[in-house]
């Protein structure tokens, strides 16, 4: 799978509306969630702030907790519980063949030539909710949080900043999917505020280090996917095993305090530069929506596929377990336009990104709202993720 900065688009395949029209739901072309993509999400609204499962649908939520009942195959209908949950953990557990079972499910209740829901007036008014009035929430309680360092590109462009073009790349990097753990605390749905963080930095090298806000605030654009089954402590996934563990994807934005960073990072990696904050788009696109834009491996962007980053993962024992999110690491491309980090943008500062209308930075001011979108396109239908944004707020007084 690959999202490239901003979109991907399949040139040359216009088989114009017929796709947009397979549901009795209008989906605008234009729209992220059409038929092929229905991601699931959790949801509330002003007048029931209970937290249900929805299913995105063009503008439209389908609330799945009032529709449990047609959930009638082998495996959901012995596990409708996991439908009705605040969280998509439980349903994640489940494993492949439920969410198969599941989409299928739906894929035959919002189609065009199914009465159940289409002709139920009364139904339909309790199932669909406007996504305008919803407000989302972070589709799991996420156990645990990993981040890889997946592009070649983001990586060959860091290495060179920090340590010169020759030792660009790490001697293990070619070998195994580098990657840290994370922290989940502080994984947040998208549309939360990022407190500009406070932190020890030491911007000149030849005095000692001083404490404040971060003035190297940045993004990192990411995909990220949840872990659904999962394994037990001491029992690898294997790589031919990993697919039926990886539940559906979303954007991520990474924001990165490079000054606080680049500072404390030796000898153990990432800590409080990044643990401030990580925004997640709302809607978990299945992987089966995905399966029809997938490409061969290694991709373009990415040298190390999620299949690969979850085997490596698990691969001393390591426990994974429902709702866990792993991260791709930014992703850049070899263009600069397709830089995913304002750090390779302003290349560490050293020239400014045109925003357009005389607007330009380096990196982000306070008031500054960053908004990521992603979407794969083939056959007059979109596959897409929504947005993951933030706004930066001003650091706490110190
Ligand atoms: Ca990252």
């Amino acid at each position: 799978m690959l999202l490239n900065a901003h979109s991907v688009t399949q040139q040359g395949l216009t088989n114009t509306n017929s796709a947009v029209k397979m549901s009795f739901i209008k989906v605008e072309p234009s729209s992220d969630f059409s038929f092929h993509n229905l991601p699931y999400g959790i949801f509330s609204t002003l007048d029931n702030p209970k937290r249900h499962i929805g299913v995105a649908i063009g503008d439209q939520i389908l609330d799945l907790s009032v529709i449990l009942s047609l959930f009638q195959g082998p495996v959901m209908s012995k596990h409708r519980d996991a439908l009705q949950k605040p969280t998509l953990n439980a349903f994640m557990g489940l494993g492949y063949e439920a969410w198969k079972e599941t989409r299928s499910t739906l894929q035959f209740l919002l189609s065009n030539n199914e009465s159940t829901l289409r002709d139920d007036c009364t139904l339909c008014s309790r199932a669909f909710v406007p996504q305008s009035v919803a407000i989302m929430h972070l589709p799991a309680d996420i156990g645990d949080y990993t981040d890889f360092y997946s592009s070649r590109d983001h990586a060959t462009n860091v290495g060179t900043m920090f340590r010169g073009k020759e030792n660009a790349l790490m001697p293990n990097w070619l070998s195994l999917p580098v990657g840290y753990h994370g922290r989940a605390s502080s994984v947040v749905v998208s549309g939360t505020p990022i407190r500009r963080p406070l932190g020890q930095m030491r911007p000149d090298q030849t005095k000692p280090p001083v404490f404040g806000p971060s003035k190297q605030l940045d993004i990192e654009l990411e995909m990220a996917f949840f872990v659904g089954g999962g394994n037990l402590l001491g029992e690898p996934i294997p790589i031919e095993k990993a697919h039926e563990h990886i539940f559906g994807m979303v954007l991520m934005n990474d924001w990165s305090a490079r000054d606080i960073q680049s500072w404390e990072y030796v000898p153990l990696g990432p800590f409080l530069g990044k643990n401030f904050g990580t925004t997640i788009s709302p809607w978990v696109v299945p992987m089966e929506a995905l399966l029809p834009f997938a490409e061969p491996n290694p991709i373009q962007y990415m040298y190390w596929t999620m299949k690969q980053q979850l085997a490596h993962q698990t691969v001393n024992g390591c426990n994974v377990r429902p709702g866990d999110l792993l991260a791709s690491g930014t992703i850049s491309g070899h263009d600069p336009k397709s830089f995913g980090s304002m750090l390779e943008l302003s290349w560490r500062g050293s020239k400014s990104i045109d925003l357009g209308g005389g607007e330009t930075r380096t990196f982000l001011w306070d008031g500054d709202e960053v908004t990521i979108t992603g979407h794969c396109e083939r056959d007059g239908y979109r596959v897409g993720f929504g947005s993951c944004t933030g706004v930066i707020l001003p650091a706490l007084q110190h």
